[in-house]
């Protein structure tokens, strides 16, 4: 589903990821963890072509996002084709940033009828099955201000679904919450993955990353330390690194 080769992202003279090859396969749920400024975002950013890799190979769907290869080298990519690769690639964010002064339906629906100009009621209607999956079915004609924030963040899992993406990219999707709205997100989340939607999950909630995901990947200074089941990273930590994350997580 997704594959990167090398990837590497400098910001002036900063290295923020430093050749990361990681291979995501459909179905499968990756949790990403490790310090602050270990690159986390950044990674997911350059995934979805939110931010412009500096080298090495990002693979969505077997399509090289950005570039094209040539015979003279890898060629950038229109913006439209990279759009088409990008529609296929969901992102739920921290801030879940739900426009104020529209429906949480309209929200929910305003994705597809902007980029995939589908009718409204067609539009409608997926953006009500998506409130359904995220059990919001009765809120569509609320407003973001009327919800609390675990239901805020829901509605933000229900835009990204409504896209019908391939792949859900979720950067600490429940880090901006009160401690007591956190379990209904990953309630959610949990489901989701049940469904068997792929999905790549930054996130320093160690339990579910040892309950949900298939593999968890541990980076530290941009770059991958230490990958692999929940049970041997959580359970059998290898490298120096890992163990004394995990020790200040406890
Ligand atoms: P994480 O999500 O793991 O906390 P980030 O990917 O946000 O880490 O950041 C990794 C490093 O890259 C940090 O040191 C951060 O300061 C730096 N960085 C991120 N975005 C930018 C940017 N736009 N310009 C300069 N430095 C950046
Ligand atoms: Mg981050």
């Amino acid at each position: 589903m997704i594959s990167t080769r090398d990837l590497t992202k400098v910001f002036g003279s900063f290295t923020a990821l430093s050749g990361i090859s990681l291979d995501i396969m459909e179905s499968e749920v990756v949790c990403i963890i490790g310090p602050s400024g270990s690159g986390k975002s950044t990674l997911l950013r350059c995934i979805s072509f939110l931010e412009e890799y500096t080298s090495g190979e990002v693979e969505i769907e077997g399509r090289l996002l950005g570039y094209r290869r040539t015979p003279a080298g890898m060629v950038r990519e229109t913006e439209r084709n990279i759009d088409d690769v990008r529609r296929n690639v969901g992102m739920v964010f921290q801030h879940f940033n739900l426009w104020p002064h529209m429906s949480v339906l309209d929200n929910v629906t305003l994705g597809p009828r902007l980029t995939k100009r589908v009718p409204a009621a067609t539009a409608e209607q997926a953006g009500r099955c998506a409130l359904a999956k995220v059990g919001l079915e009765g809120f569509a004609n609320r407003y973001p201000s009327q919800l609390s924030g675990g239901q805020q963040q829901r509605v933000g899992i229900a835009r990204a679904l409504a896209m019908e993406p391939h792949v859900i990219l979720f950067d600490e999707p429940t880090s901006a919450l009160d401690p007591q709205l956190v379990g209904e997100v990953l309630d959610t989340m949990k489901a989701l993955a049940g469904e068997g939607i792929t999905m790549v999950v930054v996130t320093h909630e160690m339990g579910f990353a040892a309950q949900v995901a298939d593999r968890v990947v541990f980076m530290d200074g941009g770059q991958v330390i230490e990958q692999g089941p929940p049970s041997s990273l959580f359970g059998n930590p290898r490298s120096a690194r890992l163990r004394e994350f995990l020790e200040t997580w406890k």
